[in-house]
């Protein structure tokens, strides 16, 4: 039977139960899977050189003939070597293999073969070991470029090149070609046939190139598309009418004036609201770079347009901050703040809702709560979400859908985790994005260090310096308890060094700092006991909090002036910024210590970054190049299909290049529903099968 793309494995030669059983493991159960099963490096075995004149250290091919019939000795028990005198017309080498023994039926004498390994010499002696060969006309694995694939136990990198070499030859010619003609031609890129074959045995390392290049883009390409698509599914139906722009008065109610990255974010989101389409904007900008004051003005341009808005925050402690913040700017405008969030008691609770309901308040701001059974809105116009890492696409539509008669509100999602731009385009393709590039005037950096070991005793010292000023600290802890992940990590293994919240905290409280008020806070705690940590912290009743990365959301105690952080190479350097964002916030002279007791030149070097730079775009982009892109997204990263060969961090160029055309082809064809685009929207779909709650 002629194989085609759907073939299970189990139809090629030397493939049973058990191997298909391992091949599955790999996720590759068809001819189609494997096709797309890509080497993760290569080995150029493309060199043939002569016995003599092969050069040393480098694996080569020999092409020689054997001189005589294979020899075998037991050294001893479990070793057995065969050794076999081969030649060519420069000289004569002795082959060596250890346990493989089959090697002694497999060579002949006087047949000429390919050998590739390496060439050792001693003295006029030539010698090469546990060499791959092939017989000479027959070869198919030397004197070319040797595909490398991810391996599982009992799949050899020989069983699997062999395979795709199968599948290559007989089914290379049926891959669907996916990109547009005019695509491909505009971006002078292989033909599909092309790029499967060369990818997987290149004829040559610029064919590799060429293929390599095609199948990236097309997979941004895929991705774009299917992004595009989510925007343009929810572009269709109406948004509440938001026409009236007019700032003037909000602005004088600002105790400042917006920086220009504040009010251009504004704009955007303005133009968004008076679109009649519903807002999907992305608000990102570094700590501190003032999305409070944006949000309000948003809230605000609503409310004189007659609708409700809601801003969600991740924590009770941040709600509480912003409704405290809110309602001193916006009540005097005669704009009513409401809150609510699950720690209130139920009358409050009960008096709050229906304040809502009734359309008399103009802005809730709260927790998970707002999104409960009970919570009615008069008229919904306006979602807001903090910190949107935090909460997930579909909490974000279970809010959206309080707004009554299918009208969908506007969304408008504040962030503070720096992405670099293109990046933020694929992962959040569903929403538009603003970028608050300046801080607020005034600002002094944060003064930053890296802290080895030997200067802890020191390090506590400073703490207690700046705490009889007056001051307070954070101390960061990777762990909660000894011996376990970081919090948020799956990782395990070799942390028991980690600094472990509540023992730590327990040391510091009766040997380190026995005369100052320490407590700790971690993700694990419920969430009362956790809000009454931090409400404490910020009544400035605690000198020391020591903390898991539970604090990294937002929180803003002014008078807190020092960021510590344990095991900091253990950290992502944007989460280091995030974390010490939570200083630098008051008037005060602030600073943030990394602790490492790492040697390497390259963690520390990483760390460094972060002292010599207080831009959070720059952290990101070199926490992107240094880490690659899983840290920015958190569980968020979940959302988006899994790449098999672009890299988004590696590739930037490239994919801008993908997003453009998809763009251009979406806008001639919005659904992709013209026959000849068919089989490309029946792969994105594929693609973004396994995450269906994106589309939401
Ligand atoms: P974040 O973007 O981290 O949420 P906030 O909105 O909490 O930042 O703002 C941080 C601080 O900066 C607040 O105290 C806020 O009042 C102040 N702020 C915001 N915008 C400006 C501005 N344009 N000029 C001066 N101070 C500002
Ligand atoms: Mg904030």
């Amino acid at each position: 039977m002629a194989l085609t793309l759907e073939s299970g494995l189990r139809e090629l030669p030397g493939i049973g139960d058990a191997r298909a059983a391992r091949l599955a493991k790999l996720g590759l159960a068809t001819v189609e899977n494997l096709l797309g099963y890509y080497p993760r490096s290569y080995e150029d075995r493309t060199k043939i050189s002569t016995i003599d004149g092969a050069p040393e250290e480098q694996p080569v091919c020999v092409a020689a003939f054997v001189a005589e019939t294979p020899r075998v000795s037991h050294i001893r028990k479990g070793l057995e070597l065969v050794k076999v005198k081969v030649a060519d017309e420069t000289a004569v080498m002795t082959v060596t293999f250890f346990n493989q023994a089959y090697v002694r039926d497999a060579l002949r004498q006087g047949e000429s073969y390919i050998f590739y390994g390496k060439v050792e010499r001693q003295g006029r002696q030539r010698q090469m070991t546990n060499p791959v060969f092939e017989r000479e006309g027959a070869a198919r694995f030397t004197g070319c470029i040797m595909p490398v694939y991810p391996l599982t136990a009992g799949i050899s990198n020989n069983l699997l090149a062999g395979l795709a070499r199968r599948c290559v030859d007989a089914c290379a010619g049926q891959v669907p070609e996916l990109l547009p003609e005019e695509v491909r031609l505009a971006h002078s890129l292989a033909q599909v046939e092309f790029s499967c074959r060369n990818i997987h045995f290149p004829e040559s390392w610029e064919s590799l190139e060429i293929a390599r290049r095609r199948l990236i883009f097309e997979e941004f390409f895929l991705l774009s598309c299917g992004m595009s698509l989510l925007r343009t599914g929810r572009d269709r139906g109406a948004g509440p009418a938001v026409e009236n722009r007019d700032l003037a008065s909000f602005l004088s109610l600002l105790p400042f004036s917006f920086t220009g990255a504040q009010r251009r974010t504004v704009d955007e989101a303005a133009a968004d609201m008076a679109s009649g389409r519903p807002m999907n904007r992305l608000v990102q900008g570094d700590v501190g770079s003032g999305k409070t004051a944006v949000a309000a003005a948003c809230a605000w341009l609503a409310w004189r347009s007659g609708w409700q808005s809601a801003l969600m925050a991740p924590t009770e402690i941040l709600a509480e901050q912003h409704f405290r913040s809110l309602s001193a700017l916006l009540s005097p405008a005669g704009m009513k703040v409401g809150l609510l969030t699950g720690s209130m008691r139920a009358a409050e609770k009960r008096k709050a809702k229906a304040t809502l309901a009734a359309g008399q308040v103009d802005l809730m701001v709260g927790t998970h709560a707002l999104l409960s059974e009970g919570v009615e809105f008069h008229k919904l116009g306006l979602v807001i979400t903090d910190e949107q890492h935090r909460f997930g696409v579909a909490q974000r539509a279970a809010l959206a859908a309080k707004a009554d008669g299918g009208l969908r509100p506007h969304v408008l999602v504040m962030s503070a985790t720096p992405i670099p731009r293109t990046l933020a385009l694929i992962v959040y393709g569903d929403l538009d994005v603003s970028v608050i590039d300046e801080l607020p005037p005034g600002r002094t950096p944060v003064e930053t260090f890296v802290v080895g070991e030997d200067k802890r005793q020191r390090m506590y010292g400073f703490v207690r310096k700046l705490v009889a000023e007056g001051r307070q600290a954070y101390i960061v802890c990777p762990a909660v308890e000894e011996n376990e992940s970081p919090e948020g990590e799956d990782a395990s293994g070799g942390l028991a060094d980690l600094k472990a919240v509540t023992t730590y905290a327990e040391t510091l409280k009766t040997q380190v700092f026995p005369d100052l008020r320490v407590a700790f806070v971690h993700g694990k705690m419920k969430p009362k006991d956790k809000d009454a940590v931090m409400s404490a912290f910020s009544a400035g009743d605690i000198d020391v909090l020591v903390s898991t990365t539970v604090i990294e959301v937002g929180v803003d105690v002014p008078n807190a002036a020092l960021m510590i952080v344990e095991n900091a190479e253990r950290f992502g350097l944007s989460q280091l910024h995030q974390l010490r964002g939570r200083v630098g916030r008051g008037k005060h002279k602030s600073y943030c210590v990394l602790m490492t007791a790492t040697h390497s030149q390259d963690s520390r070097a990483r760390l460094k970054v972060l002292a010599s730079t207080t831009d959070g775009f720059k952290i990101a982009e070199e926490d992107l190049k240094l880490r690659g892109p899983g840290d920015f997204f958190g569980s968020r990263q979940h959302g988006l299909p899994q790449l098999h060969i672009a890299d988004l961090a590696g590739d930037v160029r490239l994919l801008k290049e993908a997003q453009q055309a998809a763009q251009e082809l979406l806008e001639a064809d919005p659904g992709l529903e013209r026959r000849k685009h068919r089989p490309l929207l029946e792969r994105v779909k594929r693609m973004f099968s396994d995450n269906p709650d994106i589309f939401n």
